[in-house]
């Protein structure tokens, strides 16, 4: 048997197993004996039956001492057989399952695997499962393998299958780790890693052989995003700056920047000076000041020459933005445009050509900056905002409409460097860490529906203070008219009977664009007090003078929105409130609320959510195109990332291309993967 024949050539595989195997993407030996159990069964410890535990599984030897007989009770077959160790005695029950009357053979020894129940005082086994008594089992009397199986497979018969594939190819199961990792990380061989994934001889065995395919996979995963930056990096950019006077950008921003901007402006700046193209991301929580930073390098770029574009995801943000920077930038005589599918005809007609003929210097929008029609006359950067919103698709369509224009990635999303590092693999990372002096903790609560009386009452003492407050309510489905009409009706409700004497408004995700931009400018001038929302504001929007946040339904929404909604407040001088309203009672909701009460740090509350959702959930897999684990847990195995980005780095920083003879299988175990990956997607 070899690892690349195909499947059929194991024992009890045939056509039909074959098929059903294939569509779960198993095809050959190889896939066969890396298709890892889902979990697994302790079957190792057997209980003698004078002290089983009631209402649990129990694995026992025992011996089958009356002939099985078989009833029915109104539509049920029942077969019945009394089992006995010497020790003590249980009945063993099987429901529906009349071929067990003829397996099991009188006076002969089996062991059994199955729940022990009190029925009426007898003590029971229900529906165990079952083997004659061998020597190394793969069923019976150890730790043992559960798959996700076809429907009509057992995991008997899986098993089987496994274990005859792994017998089959035993010699083949070499080594491809560079001796020099294996003693680094104290990895075990890894024929014994496959052979022990499947059928651990003990729990530390198991261990053993999980940490060494978890850590292969993430070292492989690691390499392959730190050779593929390689190659992104590497390229020299056509966009040449050599001018870098930023003084009079510094000067009309009517504040002072942070050290920590200070510094990512520096790490931006060294990219540039490099003259390769610059592929960065800047994380920094919400309200960091990320704006003011890509502003200053936009102005940079744009002084040497080029234009520079902002793509932000949502409408509302993009003007926001096309407010704040044609605000600045008109004063240094850089020429603005916007761009959004909300404009009109004419006004569409001539951003196009102000844009491909130069006039326009400084371009902000949403996703129609990328859309055909829109030819850009000299691009030399691309920014987006709020990355998580965008998927690396459209972030590279964007760059493809310039000659490899620098790009410059921002997220509030913060995620753990660890993960950062795999999925953004491609790009450079800078984090601003600090906020902008003043910043004050927003004070937060979780509430239930009994404490409106004093919620309102809260609203109106801030109000009257001169201050102005967002009330959210969520619609998942924009498109849900039910939903919709729930949050007109309670805008209505507070107009008329909550807050009669306050200028209340609503804004919602099926308002035109004009009307939304209205409402957006009235809250920004201060002629509204309070703001109800469906979920169009979660991101970007900056009104300082806002220092209260009422979440409704709070349950409803991920942490990380939660967090990005509550960063709407907090943004001047003045003490700011967020109030998380909600009845939930469930763990995980309850959970959320308690972390939003307990802490403002985005980083803590993002490695929460994924805690609580898993990263798959997390970043939404299909977005970011990291391949599937076949094994690692990007979250439980944080400790085992660590190490193999560690050793990823300093192998790549020894042997960029892995070139050197000891690394040479390692080099060919990646390729094949990748590619692998590649044609199985292409397909
Ligand atoms: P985010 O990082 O969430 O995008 P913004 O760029 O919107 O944050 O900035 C948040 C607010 O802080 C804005 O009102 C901005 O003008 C202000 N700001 C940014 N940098 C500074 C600074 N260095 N000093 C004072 N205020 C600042
Ligand atoms: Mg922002």
């Amino acid at each position: 048997m070899e690892l690349q024949d195909s499947i059929e050539i194991v024992r009890n595989i045939g056509q039909t197993r074959a098929k059903q195997l294939n569509k779960m993407g198993i095809e050959t030996v190889e896939d066969l004996i890396e298709y890892f159990p889902r979990s697994y069964e302790d079957r190792s410890k057997l209980t003698s039956l004078d002290a089983v535990n009631i209402g649990e599984v129990n694995n026992f030897r025992a011996r089958v001492c009356t002939k099985p007989e078989s009833m029915r009770v109104k539509a049920l077959t029942i077969v019945k057989a009394r089992l006995s160790d010497g020790k003590g005695s249980i009945e063993g029950v099987w429901y529906n399952q009349p071929y067990i009357k003829n397996m099991l053979i009188p006076e002969k020894e089996y062991i059994f695997t199955g729940k022990v129940v009190e029925k009426y005082g007898r003590v029971q086994a229900e529906n165990p499962d079952f083997e004659p008594v061998r020597e190394n089992s793969l069923n019976m009397g150890r730790i043992v393998p559960v798959y996700t199986v076809p429907s009509k497979m057992s995991q008997k018969t899986i098993r089987g299958c496994v274990k005859d594939a792994l017998d089959g190819v035993h010699s083949e199961i070499t080594e491809f780790m560079p001796e020099s990792i294996i003693s680094e990380r104290k990895l075990c061989g890894r024929s014994y890693a496959v052979n022990n994934i499947h059928f651990p001889e003990s729990d530390y065995a198991f261990f053993k052989a999980r940490r060494r395919l978890v850590f292969e996979e993430l070292l492989m995963l690691q390499m392959h995003l730190l050779q593929l930056k390689g190659n992104v990096t590497g390229k020299k950019s056509a966009v040449r700056i050599r001018d870098y006077d930023v003084r009079p950008i510094l000067d009309s921003l009517g504040f002072k920047l942070t050290q920590a901007q200070e510094n990512v402006i520096g790490e931006l700046f060294a990219d540039l000076r490099k003259g390769n193209v610059m592929n960065r991301l800047i994380q920094g929580d919400v309200g960091s000041g990320k704006t003011a930073v890509a502003m200053v390098l936009a102005y940079t770029v744009i002084r040497n020459g080029y234009q520079a574009v902002l793509m932000a995801p949502t409408d509302v943000l993009a003007n926001q933005h096309y407010k704040n920077i044609s605000e600045v930038f008109g004063t240094l005589g850089i020429k603005c445009t916007l761009l959004t599918s909300g404009l009109r005809r004419k006004e569409k007609n001539t951003a196009y050509s102000d844009i491909s003929e130069g006039k326009s210097q400084m371009i902000i929008g949403t996703h129609a900056l990328i859309q055909e029609t829109v030819e850009y006359n000299s691009l030399g950067l691309v920014i987006t905002d709020e990355q998580h919103r965008f998927g690396v698709r459209q972030r590279e369509s964007l760059a493809k409409k310039g000659k490899d224009p620098h790009v410059l990635v921002m997220t509030a999303t913060p995620i753990p460097r660890t993960l950062a590092l795999i999925l953004y693999g491609d790009l450079d990372i800078s984090i601003i860490d600090s906020f902008p002096p003043g910043r004050q903790k927003i004070d937060t609560f979780a509430v239930d529906h009994s404490y409106y009386r004093r919620l309102y009452a809260f609203v109106k003492k801030e109000v009257a203070k001169g201050r102005q407050a967002y009330i959210i309510c969520p619609m998942i489905e924009e498109n849900d008219n039910t939903e919709l009409r729930s949050v007109l009706t309670y805008t209505q409700e507070l107009k008329d009977s909550i807050f009669p004497e306050l200028r209340v408004e609503c804004i919602h995700g099926k308002m035109k664009n004009d009307e939304k931009q209205e409402i957006m400018e009235l809250f920004e001038k201060g002629d509204i007090d309070v703001l109800v929302s469906t979920t169009v504001i979660e991101v970007g929007i900056d009104v300082p003078n806002a220092t209260l946040m009422i979440i409704e339904n709070a349950e409803r929404f991920g942490l990380s929105a939660l967090h990005q909604l509550r960063g709407r407040v907090g943004r001047g001088s003045e003490k700011s409130y967020c109030v998380l309203v909600s009845d939930a009672k469930n763990k995980t909701s309850l959970e959320r609320l308690k972390t939003m009460c307990r802490t403002n740090d985005g980083f803590v509350i993002s490695e929460k959510d994924l805690e609580l959702r898993g990263p798959g959930d997390f970043f939404g897999t299909r977005q970011h195109g990291l391949p599937e684990m076949k094994i690692a847990n990007l979250y439980k195995d944080i400790d085992v990332l660590k190490e193999a980005q560690q050793t990823a780095i300093s192998l790549y920083k020894t042997d960029e291309n892995l070139k050197k003879e000891e690394n040479k299988l390692l080099k060919t175990r990646i390729s094949q993967l990748f590619e692998q990956k590649i044609k199985k997607i292409c397909l």
